[in-house]
């Protein structure tokens, strides 16, 4: 079976969304964001940054509440605009705003995911500058982007601007993955990647093989035996992953 999803390893990234959460928990995050930085690493970083923002439970990374489990592009509290053509357009933001106007229906915020937020053009910026301004209570602007310098210097300005690196991460794994050893600390690390394919594709296949690890996990937990572990959690792996392949 082939996976490839990225761990945010690189330390830096890390303490930079650690920071982020500390700022969301403490009340000084900002409602208009900018984000910066490689596109795998902002990948992460938007899902986890919405997941923060909609999350209805713990806000840990093992939550398992309604809008942690929903992928983002299903999500109802979530408005994604990404470039229809080559750019951005001034009614695709101004629709957006218009969505962000009526209150969330599952979280206590919502999110305008704009990305890569570069695409946007002159017209777009210009009608976005004063939303930025004075989002609603609840509301949030999220832009991603690879090239904030290509933005306007009033919209930099206007958001709170968080820099990750545009290096590749430490530590992207590709190709066959073992599923051995059938350890609890290995299965968290083999749930969260599973999962961040889940989220970021909404793929069912993928939310049955995390489903599956969770299981392998807990029984592992009670001790059951690890090779009965390791036999349920590869059945549906190798099934699953022909499916995907
Ligand atoms: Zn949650």
């Amino acid at each position: 079976m082939w996976l490839t999803w990225i761990a945010m390893k690189s330390s830096r990234d890390r303490h930079v969304l650690d920071q982020m959460g500390s700022a969301l928990e403490h009340g000084n995050l900002a409602q208009s964001l900018l984000i910066s930085g490689g596109a795998e690493i902002l990948d992460v970083a938007v899902e986890e940054i919405r997941r923060a923002l909609l999350c209805e439970g713990s806000r840990q990374r093992d939550c398992h509440c309604r809008s942690c489990e929903t992928a983002v592009a299903n999500h109802p509290d979530v408005v994604i605009v990404s470039p229809e053509s080559r750019s951005i357009g001034r009614e695709q933001v101004a629709e957006a705003v218009r969505g962000l106007a009526v209150r969330p229906l599952w979280s206590s915020a919502k999110v305008v995911i704009i990305r890569p937020a570069e695409s946007l053009s002159r017209e777009a910026e210009s009608y976005l500058l004063k939303h930025l301004e004075e989002p609603p209570a609840y509301g949030y602007y999220l832009l991603a982007s690879e090239q904030p310098e290509a933005l306007l210097k009033t919209i930099r300005s206007r958001c709170q601007h968080w820099r990750f690196t545009h290096e590749a991460p430490d530590e992207t794994v590709a190709g066959p993955i073992s599923i051995t050893p059938v350890t609890l600390e290995h299965l968290v690390e083999l749930t969260y990647g599973v999962r961040q394919q889940y989220l970021a594709s909404g793929d069912r296949n993928w939310l049955q093989l995390w489903e599956t690890l969770q299981l392998g996990y807990q029984n592992l937990e009670s001790n059951a035996n690890p090779d009965l572990v390791l036999n349920a959690i590869e059945a549906v792996w190798l099934r699953e992953g022909q499916r995907m392949a």
